[in-house]
């Protein structure tokens, strides 16, 4: 007889059954499921929930994934790259702000003026604010050399998300050739780790071809690999990308919000001090998805500080929300938002992963 989902949320460890069942219920199962991750939240991390001044500062990407909108095969984007000055100003926004951390993400480039300027930013903006504001980059593939260059000028976080632990499946979402592979991505996950970043990684929820064993198996995966933070979100299909095509098998968008906040609570059980951001995607599906999110696991939430004139064109999926506010209003939305979520934010602090903190007192 399978257990029921009270007996499996009170055992210590899970197994890929366990997870799978979890992932699949639905009503009073599913009530019981978030109840158990919010109380482990509560425990291992507290109310506090902890900014990240998102700047998407470029949308120019020499790589061609087939299910993201500023893919280099879609023609019909309007390329732009926010000038260094703009890019610091949102930063000092940030620290003035008491953000307490900034990502810098982008379309990925790894020439030699691109990783050249970077270092250069992340050099200016720890100068800007007296070394105060934490930097998280999100800036794809990169040799070691690089990711060793960037952590030395104060980068001390990366998000790098493995989008499927199944390689399978990851082919089918990529194309197939070496700019692709997956075995660059694990080891690029692998490098960043050993270079001592908090190491970031994540997936998309709902892809086609994608199932619940592979969605287990990837949690599984950032347990097994120790990650730091994760930062995962539906799925969100955008009309001028390859997959589009199978937009008829995905499940619904409600579906796939439900199955991210499901995904989040089982992590956060797994996993119970490291940190998981809201992502954005959700609020593209529910107008209070991160809330949702916060409240059942996730701590970690990432503001747009974008310019607004630029916001409109860094669209990996459609329906993106925020697009047409200043940063300004960001803050005041966020701050009711996190409030009703029965959150508090950590101002000025950098939270950063307790899991990192922890797993290096253990070496
Ligand atoms: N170039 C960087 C960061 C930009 S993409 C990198 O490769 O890491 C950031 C994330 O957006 C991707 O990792 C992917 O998981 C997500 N994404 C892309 N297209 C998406 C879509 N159509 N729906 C939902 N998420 C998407």
């Amino acid at each position: 007889m399978s257990k029921s989902i009270q007996q499996i949320l009170e055992q210590d460890s899970l197994t890929k059954e366990n997870i799978i069942q979890l992932l699949k219920s639905t009503g009073e199962d599913e009530k019981a499921l978030f109840a158990k991750s919010s109380e482990v939240k509560l425990n291992y991390i507290g109310k506090n929930v902890h900014f990240r001044g998102l700047v998407e500062f470029s949308n120019i990407c020499k790589k061609d994934c087939l299910y993201c909108g500023i893919r280099a095969g879609n023609k019909n984007v309007d390329r732009y790259d926010i000038a260094d000055e703009e890019i610091l100003k949102a930063a000092k926004f940030a620290y003035d702000n008491n953000y307490g951390s900034v990502v810098l993400q982008s379309g990925e480039r790894s020439d030699k003026e691109f990783v050249d300027r970077i270092e250069n930013l992340l050099k200016e903006i720890k100068k800007l604010s007296n070394n105060e504001l934490g930097i998280t980059i999100s800036l794809g593939e990169q040799s070691k050399e690089t990711y060793q260059r960037w952590y030395d000028a104060g980068a001390h976080r990366y998000l790098l998300r493995i989008e499927s632990s199944n390689r399978e499946l990851y082919e089918k979402i990529h194309p197939k050739n070496d700019n692709h592979a997956h075995a660059t991505r694990l080891s690029c996950l692998k490098a960043l780790q050993n270079i001592g970043y908090q190491t970031g990684t994540g997936v998309m929820i709902g892809i086609p071809f994608q199932t619940y064993e592979d969605l287990a198996n990837d949690l599984l995966f950032m347990k097994e690999f120790d990650i730091d933070m994760v930062g995962m979100g539906p799925f969100i299909e955008h009309d001028e990308t390859p997959l589009y095509e199978y937009r008829d098998q995905l499940m619904s968008l409600n579906n796939r919000f439900r199955l991210t906040l499901r995904m989040i609570a089982v992590l956060r059980i797994l996993m119970k001090d490291i940190n998981i951001a809201s992502a954005t995607a959700l609020q593209a599906i529910d107008p209070l998805g991160r809330e949702k999110a916060l409240k059942i696991g996730a701590n970690i939430i990432m503001p747009n500080i974008t310019p607004t004139n630029e916001r409109a064109n860094y669209l990996l999926y459609q329906n993106k929300p925020c697009i047409d506010e200043g940063a300004d209003d960001c803050t005041n939305c966020m701050e009711a938002r996190i409030n009703m979520a029965d959150g508090e934010i950590g101002y000025g602090e950098w939270g950063d992963s307790r899991h990192y903190a922890n797993r290096r007192k253990n070496v």
